[in-house]
């Protein structure tokens, strides 16, 4: 009786709470913590009714043995006792979905929307469904804002990153944390693994996260084999007017979280996206890619426009057929991304390439990178006068080991599209 007397107003409370927080919270995960405390509460309750009535049965079914035939009592007391087994049987499991959900979360950490209202006070806008920027602020670090002022003269700074649409939070431009754009624009998302450099695909990484966030944009699952989850290649139709909308003069990388010639991507839908870069000429777009065979199939069924660079992944020597594909596209601007860099490359044939990137992976499980490969490259695009942009040594993480070769920065970018 004592249990039932604490537990009943407990149970009416979490209620009241839980409907409170539906209301006003801003997330469902604390939702989800009160529906854990009750459902352990209804477990409590429960377990306390079973062995109660477990005990009056056990006595009231001897009683009746006892005296022939069992009264209305008994059969009161079996039946709450059947009740107490359901109930403790529902409750657990509500408990155990609880807790899975709680482990969840907990290993999604700081990256959960829960903690969003956090990254706002900090200074960073969620403008879900506006076609507003962002309000943006300097970063602080002096030698960032020279960087970046060398590599984008018309932007005077470097912004911070990020506040990716992956996340969900509206058509707005993605600033973006790789040191050689502005933004990032993902019409389409997801990618299946086809070379050795797609080993530790950040990308892939990134979509499961995003998954359990809940993003709508990475809620279709890839091939386990050769994908992953929130990683299938999904289009989206919807971002194909964000471009338009983003009031100054952007360097955007086009599908940071797929690649835009994989064979799930169709023609009409790569149309859709070139015409998008035409139409909007003050922005440069970036375009990279490992299947360069198909993008080499579909260049004369495609208009290129001149604000597009169009670039293939060199990341070892197998690989260097790709740079024979892009020579063999109209694209007005071709760009070599070396990245992470696996082998030496001796002897890139750089004849009508603008620009190089090299760096090293990052990430726990990062490939090493000899500086003399690195060195080896520089060199080359020095002798052929063709712009050299060094993005990290790699490491654990992106800034684990700087960006410095012999003792200076190397930011050189081809010119930017008219008005960029
Ligand atoms: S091609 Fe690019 S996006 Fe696709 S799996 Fe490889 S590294 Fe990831």
């Amino acid at each position: 009786m004592l249990l039932l007397l604490i537990a009943v107003p407990l149970i009416i409370l979490a209620g009241v709470a839980h409907s409170i927080l539906q209301a006003y919270a801003p997330s469902n995960v604390l939702i989800r913590h009160v529906r854990a405390a009750r459902s352990t509460v209804r477990m409590a309750i429960g377990l306390g009714g079973l062995a109660f009535g477990c005990a009056l049965a056990v006595q009231e079914i001897d009683r009746a043995i006892g005296a022939g035939a069992p009264s209305w009592l008994n059969l009161v007391v079996l039946v709450l006792a059947w009740d107490a087994i359901k109930f403790t049987v529902m409750a657990c499991l509500t408990s155990l979905e609880s807790a899975v959900e709680r482990i969840r979360i907990i290993t999604v950490g700081l990256a959960h929307p829960w903690f969003r209202g956090t990254r706002r006070a900090k200074g960073v806008e969620r403008i879900a469904g506006s076609s507003r920027a962002a309000p943006r602020r300097p970063v602080t670090g002096v030698s960032n804002v020279a960087a970046d002022t060398r590599r984008f003269p018309a932007r005077g700074v470097l912004w911070p990153t990020t506040v990716p649409e992956e996340r969900g939070w509206g058509p707005i431009a993605t600033h973006s944390a790789i040191e050689w754009t502005e933004v990032t624009w993902n019409p389409v998302t997801g990618c299946d693994r086809v070379a050795a450099g797609c080993d530790n695909c950040y990308a892939l990484t990134l979509a499961k996260r995003l998954k359990a966030m809940g993003a709508e944009k990475y809620q279709n699952d890839g091939d386990p084999r050769t994908s992953g989850p929130g990683f299938g290649v999904t289009l989206h139709p919807s971002s194909l007017d964000q471009p338009y909308r983003w009031r100054s003069p952007k360097v955007v990388f086009v599908n940071s979280m797929s690649d835009l010639f994989h064979a799930k991507v169709p023609l009409d839908f790569i149309r859709d996206i070139f015409d998008v870069m035409r139409e909007t000429p003050q922005h440069t777009y970036q375009v990279l890619t490992k299947r360069a065979h198909r993008m080499a199939r579909v260049a004369d069924k495609l208009d290129w426009p001149d604000n597009l660079w169009m670039g293939v992944s060199v990341e070892s020597l197998e690989v260097v057929d790709r740079i024979d594909h892009l020579r063999a596209t109209p694209a007005a601007t071709r760009f070599l991304s070396c990245e992470p860099l696996l082998t030496a490359l001796p002897g890139l044939d750089l004849e009508q390439i603008d620009w190089v990137i090299a760096g090293g992976e990052s990430g726990p499980h990062a490939r090493p990178m000899d500086p003399e490969w690195v060195e080896n490259i520089r060199d080359q695009c020095l002798r052929a006068d063709v712009a050299f942009f060094f993005k990290q040594w790699g490491g654990r993480t992106p800034k684990a080991n700087g960006r410095e070769l012999d003792g200076r920065t190397w930011d050189d970018m081809p010119a930017l599209a008219a008005g960029a």
